[in-house]
């Protein structure tokens, strides 16, 4: 079965169409590496015309598919049983950079890093690249894509022109905040449920040459909130992000349990943008700010700087970690909220649990971004929170159970979810996830994908 419809697929594109047992594996789980699903075939298209051939011919053998990037999500956002794995990566093709207007035409299975390195020697950037630039611009865009400069551009669906987007009827559609607005306003944050991104336009900024990081420590969440709030304040650093970072001290008794226990630091790290080789003063531009230690400070390339972390996740995957289960849990919350539910997470978190992972603390700013699925609490200022283990699969019910807890736990932080980690809701959570919302997404996904094929089973409609 699946070699004739890998076939009659084949005859519809010129792109590759897989049905080995092979490929098929390869796409049957994701990075978090807890849920599998076995496709019947997976395919590559290279253009809009070959997705909406796809799409035309799943519609009428009602055949389920889902839309991959590079499946950096980690509960089964990309994956589908008995169906059609869609391959972004067909879609590589940077199409233009428009230096005058300062945008880039791509296609949407171009993953960011290959953009940054395109538009580095013309001097170009995206306003907001996430950590891992390994990920699919579809892909992110799908989700909302955060990074250390979204306090001032917001995500990176606020920062795009145009998408065009093919539904699950085959429909072609382009779409901008002037045309088309509807399914502009769902692809983005829109998780693949409405139609497949084919295409987006993106602006870009000049960046400049050089910057400087500082590495600053604290012992106390309160400080490092403080301090960061003030910096997003007064804009003073063009890239902000921190962590939660455990030294475990010793055992305690903890629900009848002995746990390992751990005090909390929080490396804070900020840069600031410079050219000329005028780098900032050092004690001019940490003025007021209160770490409990001054780590290092660095000057960077701006494309040194926007791959800083490609050697963790080189080590990640040289070692334990990345072939282990990664039930990330991320989550936005209010900013009065933040030291209540961190702190009492923190303190609940034996420090092993996290395997060979971390946890990210994130702060922003709750006004640049204006994406209506990307569902954030309301406020001037948010704080972005990931629990982000790596566990053995045999220890991994324990992680999941607390993560339940935690995530469970954000609503009554007035908080939402960040969609692609591990997520395990009902219906009903996914109702109150949309909250106002989901009338929205309900009567989008039967517009736009009346049999439901999209990526089934991920959201909950019923
Ligand atoms: C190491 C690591 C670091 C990360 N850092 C960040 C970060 O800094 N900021 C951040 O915001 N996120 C981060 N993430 C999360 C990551 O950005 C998201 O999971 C993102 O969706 C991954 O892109 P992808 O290409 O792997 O998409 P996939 O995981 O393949 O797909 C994600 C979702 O988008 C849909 N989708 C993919 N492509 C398309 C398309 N072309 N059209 C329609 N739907 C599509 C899929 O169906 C699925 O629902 C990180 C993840 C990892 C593993």
């Amino acid at each position: 079965m699946s070699q004739s419809l890998a076939a009659e697929l084949q005859s519809l594109i010129q792109g590759e169409v897989h049905s080995t047992k092979e490929a098929l594996t390869e796409v049957s789980t994701d990075f978090g590496r807890l849920m599998e699903k076995r496709p019947k075939v997976l395919v590559k298209p290279q253009t809009s015309e070959e997705v909406a051939s796809i799409l035309e011919y799943a519609y009428e053998h009602d055949l389920p598919v889902s839309t991959r990037g590079e499946a950096h999500s980690q509960t089964g956002q990309s994956l589908v049983e008995d169906g059609i794995v869609l391959s972004s990566r067909g879609m590589n093709k940077i199409l233009k950079i428009d230096e005058a207007d300062m945008t880039a035409d791509v296609q949407a299975g171009v993953v960011w890093g290959d953009l940054v390195k395109e538009l580095d020697p013309l001097g170009l950037v995206p306003r907001v690249l996430t950590n891992n630039l390994g990920v699919t611009i579809g892909g992110t865009l799908s989700m909302a894509g955060l990074g250390v400069a979204s306090f001032r551009y917001g995500a990176q669906g606020d920062n795009v022109l145009e998408l065009e987007v093919v539904t699950a009827t085959g429909e072609i559609v382009v779409c901008s905040p002037e045309e088309n607005s509807e399914l502009f306003d769902l692809a983005r944050s829109g998780l693949g449920q409405f139609g497949v991104i084919t295409r987006a336009k993106i602006p870009l900024r000049k960046r400049a040459d050089e910057n400087r990081t500082y590495i600053l420590l604290y012992d106390d969440l309160r400080n490092v909130m403080t301090d960061a709030k003030r910096v997003m304040a007064d804009g003073r650093f063009d890239f902000i992000e921190s962590w939660c970072t455990p030294l475990p001290v010793g055992l305690k008794t903890d629900e009848g349990r002995r746990r390992v226990f751990g005090e909390w630091f929080f490396p804070l790290h900020v840069t600031k943008e410079f050219v000329d080789g005028k780098a900032p003063r050092d004690e001019e531009i940490l003025e007021g700010l209160s770490p409990y230690r001054k780590c290092h400070a660095e000057n960077r390339t701006a494309l040194e700087f926007a791959f800083r972390l490609e050697p963790v996740f080189e080590l990640w995957k040289r070692g334990p970690y990345w072939g282990a289960t990664h039930p990330w849990m991320e989550v936005v919350l209010p900013w009065d909220m933040t030291f209540f539910y961190v702190d009492t997470v923190l303190k609940k978190l034996p420090p092993p649990m996290l395997g060979g992972g971390h946890i990210l603390l994130w702060p922003c700013t709750g006004t640049t971004s204006n994406i209506p699925l990307f569902m954030r609490p309301k406020g001037e200022f948010l704080m972005g929170f990931g629990i982000l283990p790596g566990v053995p699969k045999e220890y991994v019910e324990p992680v999941l159970e607390a993560l339940d807890k935690a995530s469970d736990a954000v609503n009554m932080a007035n908080g939402k979810r960040y969609l692609s980690g591990y997520v395990n809701f009902t219906h009903e959570k996914w109702k109150q996830h949309f909250g106002e919302k989901w009338e929205a997404v309900s009567a989008g996904k039967k517009k736009y994908d009346p049999k439901g094929l999209l990526n089934p089973g991920f959201i909950l409609y019923e």
